[in-house]
């Protein structure tokens, strides 16, 4: 099979990782995977069993119980299936934003996922957006982006969208989520949050959403034509 062209886009939650992603990769035919998405998945699944976020042994023990597909509508939307049910509305809840975050720091959750991620990326072409996408999952990829903005505008951007979805929350227990998310993320032992030696820094923080867009898809472009 020929080499399938994948975008990596990794930065903190809220840079515009998945709005920019999802519009890139339908510009470009591309597949548009949201690892967060998978990471939420797990997380969720230890949620509804009552097992704390942080109890490692029994999130670690309950791996095996989990089957997670990564599936597309046809107008292209990401959907996760979880033992076979259709988890993707569930997984936005704001709590489970921390689970994800917590049993993503656990080494076997991330080799657990590995494979599911990888495969998914050598049978298509994706734009593939995360935090150790560049790092570890596509370190061949032929283009890795970190996403950055401050946490102020990275909340401001995440509230304004919950508030759309009708989800029930404030901006300051947004910017607590966020503040904890990075630290957790950034601070872990295994594949902590951090660009890859040879990602493009992009600093969304002054720009408009579709001049980040733009500026991805020329990267994209130039480095398609290479
Ligand atoms: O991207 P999203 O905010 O939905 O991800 C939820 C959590 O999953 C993140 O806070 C992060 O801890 C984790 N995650 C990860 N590696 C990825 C994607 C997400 O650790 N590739």
């Amino acid at each position: 099979m020929n080499k399938k062209f994948n975008i990596a886009i990794d930065g903190p939650a809220g840079a515009g990782k998945s709005t920019i992603a999802r519009a890139v990769s339908a510009r470009l035919g591309l597949i548009y995977v949201d690892t967060g998405a998978i990471y939420r998945s797990v997380g969720l699944y230890v949620c509804r069993k009552g097992v704390g976020s942080k109890d490692r042994d029994r999130i670690i023990a309950m791996l095996p119980e989990i089957e997670i597909r990564i599936v597309h509508d046809e107008t292209g939307k990401q959907l996760m299936m979880l033992n076979g049910e259709d988890v993707s509305e569930a997984i936005r809840m704001p709590e489970i934003s921390i689970y994800a975050s917590d049993v993503s720091a656990i080494p076997e959750v991330r080799s657990f996922l590995l494979d599911l991620q990888r495969d998914f990326a050598r049978k298509h072409g994706t734009v593939m957006d995360g935090r150790d996408i560049g790092t570890v999952v596509l370190p061949d990829a032929a283009l890795k982006i970190f996403l950055t903005a401050s946490a102020e505008i990275r909340a401001k951007r995440r509230y304004r969208e919950l508030c759309e979805k009708g989800v029930d929350t404030t901006y300051e227990a947004v910017l607590e989520d966020m503040k904890y998310r990075d630290a957790n993320d950034s601070g872990r032992s295994v594949a902590p949050l951090k660009a890859a030696e040879d990602a493009v820094m992009l600093d969304t923080s002054e720009l408009t959403l579709e001049e980040s867009i733009q500026a991805v898809f020329t990267l994209a472009e130039e480095r398609m034509g290479e």
